[in-house]
C-alpha cells in the first residue's frame, strides 16, 4: 500500500491521492469494507457500493480508490455538484448481505456525515439501497415506492443515445441516427433499452448477448439481427455500443472493429488507456465511457437533490453537448477524446469550467 499512500508523492492533487480512505471491520455482522473519498471539491463524493470477494484488504482499498477517482471524473464531466467516491464491501454478495451487515454499513455512512453518498453498483441492488435507507439518508437510487427514482438504466441508455447523436454529428454532420446501423453488445438493463431507443429512431440494429434469454427479450422488442457475442464488434456498421462488461476494446478487438463510432454504456471499455490512441489511429471516434454512460449517475444525483424526472432527463440530454465539446476539443487540439475528456474533468475539478 506504500505506493498508494506515499505522503511524499507529488500527485497530492487530482488525479491521484484520495482525500480520505476508511476501512472498517464489524465483528458481529462481519462487515469488512473500504470506502474511498477521492474528491469533495465539487460536493459530496457520490459513487456506488461494490460487493465482491477480494484476495486481501489491499486489493479492496486499491479498487475503491481507482473507482472513486473514476467517479470524480464522471461526475465532474457530467456537471454534477458531486465529487467522486466508492465503497467496496468484501465478500460474496450472495451470502454476506444480512440485515445486520447492511445496518452496520448504514451506520458507517452516517459517521461520514454526508461526505460520501452511496448507490447500487456491481454486487449491490436497489433492494439493498432500500434497506440502507431505513438507517441512513446518505443513499440514492432507491425504489420509487420508497420515494426514490427507481432503476437508472433507462436514463443511462438515453445518455448513450445522446452521446451517439453527438458522435454522429461530428462524423456525418448530422445528429440524425435514422438509417444508421448500430451494433449493440450486451442486452441487459441498459443494452435492451438502448436497442428499443435505436429502433425507435429508425436505426438498423445488430445485437449480441452471451445469454439466450437476453437475446429473446431483445428480439421481442423489435427486428434485431442477432450476432455471436464474440463477433459483434466486427460487424460492418456505423456505430458500436459496448453495453456488457468492461475491456471490450483491446489491442486485438480495435483492429477488428467494423464501425466509425464507439459509444456505449459499459464501464472501463478500454483494456488500457493507450487503446484510445489505437482507436484514433484507425479513424474511429470513441466517446469515453464515463462521458457516454453518465445518465444513470445524473439520475441518481437528481434523486438525492430532490427528484423531478423532467429535470433529470434534461440534464442527461446535456451529454450530447458535453460529448460534442469533447470531440471538438479532441479535433482542435489533436488529442484523443479520452485525453480531451480527462482535461475537461480536471478543469471542472479545479473549478475552471
Ligand atoms: P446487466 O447485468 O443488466 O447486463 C449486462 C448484459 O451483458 C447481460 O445481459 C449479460 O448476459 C451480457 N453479457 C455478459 N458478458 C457478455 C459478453 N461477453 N458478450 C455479450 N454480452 C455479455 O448490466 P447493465 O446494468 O445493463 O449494465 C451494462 C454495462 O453498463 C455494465 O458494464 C455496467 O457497469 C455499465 N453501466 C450501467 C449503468 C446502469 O445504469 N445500469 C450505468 C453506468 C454504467
Amino acid at each position: 500500500m506504500a505506493d498508494l499512500f506515499d505522503s511524499t508523492s507529488p500527485t497530492d492533487t487530482f488525479p491521484g491521492l484520495p482525500e480520505e480512505v476508511l476501512t472498517v471491520w464489524h465483528r458481529h455482522s462481519r462487515l469488512h469494507a473500504a470506502i474511498a473519498i477521492h474528491s469533495t471539491v465539487r460536493g459530496p463524493a457520490l459513487g456506488g457500493t461494490r460487493i465482491r470477494v477480494y484476495p486481501d484488504l489491499d486489493s479492496a482499498v486499491r479498487e475503491a480508490c481507482n473507482l472513486a477517482e473514476a467517479m470524480s471524473l464522471k461526475n465532474a464531466v457530467a456537471g454534477l455538484p458531486f465529487g467522486g467516491g466508492k465503497a467496496v464491501l468484501i465478500g460474496d454478495p450472495g451470502t454476506i448481505k444480512t440485515p445486520e451487515l447492511l445496518e452496520d454499513y448504514a451506520g458507517v455512512l452516517n459517521t461520514l456525515q454526508g461526505r460520501y453518498i452511496t448507490a447500487a453498483d456491481v454486487g449491490s441492488t436497489q433492494a439493498d439501497m432500500d434497506a440502507l435507507r431505513d438507517h441512513t439518508t446518505f443513499v440514492a437510487g432507491t425504489s420509487i415506492s420508497r420515494g426514490g427514482s427507481g432503476d437508472p438504466s433507462p436514463m443511462t441508455a438515453f445518455g448513450v443515445l445522446c452521446a451517439m447523436e453527438a458522435g454522429s454529428e461530428q462524423i456525418w454532420g448530422t445528429r440524425e441516427l435514422a438509417g444508421r446501423h448500430v451494433a449493440v453488445s450486451g442486452l441487459g438493463k441498459v443494452g435492451s433499452e438502448l436497442v428499443r431507443l435505436l429502433l425507435g429512431q429508425g436505426c438498423r440494429v445488430s445485437a449480441a448477448d452471451s445469454s439466450d434469454q437476453a437475446i429473446e427479450r431483445a428480439r421481442a422488442a423489435g427486428p434485431v439481427e442477432v450476432v455471436a457475442a464474440d463477433q459483434i464488434h466486427q460487424v460492418d456498421c456505423d456505430a458500436f455500443a459496448p453495453c456488457a462488461l468492461g475491456g471490450a476494446l483491446n489491442d486485438r478487438t480495435v483492429g477488428e472493429l467494423g464501425c466509425r463510432l464507439v459509444a456505449g454504456a459499459a464501464n472501463n471499455q478500454l483494456s488500457a488507456p493507450p487503446v484510445a490512441e489505437a482507436l484514433a489511429a484507425r479513424g474511429i471516434v470513441y466517446v469515453p465511457d464515463f462521458v457516454a454512460n453518465a445518465g444513470g449517475v445524473i439520475n441518481i444525483a437528481h434523486e438525492y437533490l430532490g427528484y423531478d424526472e423532467r429535470q433529470a432527463r434534461a440534464h442527461v440530454r446535456e451529454i450530447f453537448t458535453t460529448t460534442a465539446t469533447i470531440l471538438h476539443r479532441s479535433g482542435e487540439q489533436s488529442m484523443t477524446p479520452l485525453a480531451a475528456a480527462m482535461e475537461l474533468a480536471r478543469e471542472r475539478l479545479a473549478g475552471n469550467a
